[in-house]
């Protein structure tokens, strides 16, 4: 088996990193194109010829592919990653978010985390197994994908419904999950495999026109206002799915007695609301956790009225739904119904289905992951997680493959993934970055190479 020096490696895949976040690719507008080309230029260097694909001007895909030597002996694994980053609000913000500095510790920039860190760890790994003549038994496709941010149109969808066969795969490693999470003294390294559902609605209601200067009781207005405070206060309904019993048992069953009897209480919809806080002291864990178990709605845009001496005949809202695997619009809709009243009316704006990877624990993949992290950072565990947003995985599983969220990142246990995901300070930590990388190595090395 090749050697490979990874202080060096590690360097080079960090200096790739800042080298990305040097390149604002904020969406809207993208701009994909030169962070796509910096990195075929770095794959070219170790002999692989990347392809270049625009969906349109200046909105870059870029795939490279590394064979399987004598027809192979399984399906490819893709990895695969966003290149466009979310907006900044520069003034919040400790560091310049494209300047790709290293300071305490950290690589700061936007895309540290989501999700340049795996776009520069994977072309790295792929540079590696290229570098060192590894045989492989499985191709390893390695995909940087545009426009994921605003709903992967120009991306990952580009790319699955006009050129199906560069990205088609039995196994697919990309965001969703590999961050850490601490929970007593005890750390995990998510494995995402579900996510949520998108369904996206606009809430309208209709009253009686008026005057500014009379009041009444049929104001669209009023009526709308306390149906958005009602959503706003309630909870919906607990579902419990597979992968969060799987979670919580996967959890529970490392942690020290009093934890590991009350935890799997949180999956009772009868205690859970009481028992989130007690559990988790950390309000923002609390929220976080409450996500995974229930369909959210939360109200993000208002509108009615144009002028203020007149009663509006109709106001409107728009409500950003998640719902969980499982679950469906119908479903969805009618929890929302039932907290908001018969006199709201639902439009759905956007919908996009719920992904589970299928039987996800009995495959190559999910087992090397499981070993890698115990190589690397024997005292963790791997464990499967329920991403609350949405990835690629939503257009690229549509071909079949089995999709596991792993970019993995250590990190302190004081620092928290969920608050730098599209946050301020967006940063990553070199140690727990350069760590990720040997562990997406072996993984793919486990999974493809002889
Ligand atoms: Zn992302």
């Amino acid at each position: 088996m090749p050697t490979i020096d990874w202080t060096a490696a590690g360097d080079e895949a960090v200096a790739l990193l800042q080298s990305l976040l040097r390149i604002d690719t904020t969406n809207p507008p993208g701009n994909e194109g030169p962070a796509a080309e910096l990195l075929a230029e770095t794959l070219r260097a170790d002999g692989i010829e990347p392809l270049l694909l625009d969906s349109a001007p200046g909105r870059t895909n870029l795939v490279a592919r590394l064979r399987a030597s004598g027809g192979g002996e399984g399906g490819p694994l893709l990895l695969t990653g966003h290149l466009d980053v979310v907006p900044v609000e520069r003034s919040q913000w400790l560091r310049d978010p494209f300047g790709g500095e290293i300071a305490d510790g950290f690589v700061w920039g936007r895309g540290a985390i989501d999700m340049k860190n795996f776009v520069a760890m994977a072309a790295m790994v792929q540079k590696l197994l290229a570098r060192t003549a590894r045989p492989l038994r499985r191709d390893v496709i390695f995909a940087a994908v545009a426009d994921e941010e605003t709903g992967c149109d120009l991306g990952s969808r580009f790319l699955v419904e006009n050129r199906p066969e560069l990205v088609s795969a039995e196994f697919a490693l990309g965001e969703g999950g590999g961050f850490t999470l601490t929970v007593g003294k005890q750390r995990y390294y998510t494995v995402q495999v579900a996510e949520k559902g998108v369904c996206w609605l606009r809430a309208r209601v209709k009253g009686r026109p008026g005057h500014g200067s009379i009041p009444h009781e049929d104001n669209a207005v009023v009526k709308l206002c306390s149906a958005v405070a009602r959503l706003g206060r309630t909870r919906l309904p607990q579902h419990v799915t597979q992968v969060m019993r799987s979670f919580v048992e996967a959890v529970a069953a490392s942690q020290p007695l009093a934890a590991r009897l009350v935890l799997p209480r949180l999956l009772n919809p009868v205690i859970a609301g009481v028992l989130l806080d007690r559990v988790f002291p950390d309000p923002t864990v609390a929220r976080g956790f409450a996500a995974l178990l229930s369909n959210t709605a939360v109200p993000t845009v208002l509108a009615a009225g144009q002028k203020t001496n007149v009663i509006p005949s109709e106001a409107r809202c728009e409500i950003d739904g998640r719902i969980l695997p499982g679950e469906t619009v119908p479903s969805f809709l009618q929890e929302v119904q039932r907290v908001m009243g018969p006199e709201v009316e639902l439009e759905v704006l956007r919908s996009l289905p719920p992904v589970e990877t299928p039987e996800p624990y009995d495959t190559p993949v999910f087992s090397a992951i499981q070993r890698a992290v115990k190589r690397h950072d024997p005292q963790a565990l791997a464990v499967p997680y329920l991403m609350p947003g949405f990835t690629d995985a939503k257009y690229l599983s549509r071909l079949g493959l089995k999709w596991y969220g792993f970019a993995p990142v250590r990190f302190p246990p004081e620092l928290r993934f969920a608050e730098l995901y599209h946050g301020h300070n967006e940063r990553v930590p070199v140690d727990g970055f350069r760590l990720g990388l040997q562990m997406l190595y072996d993984v793919v090395a486990e999974v493809c190479a002889f």
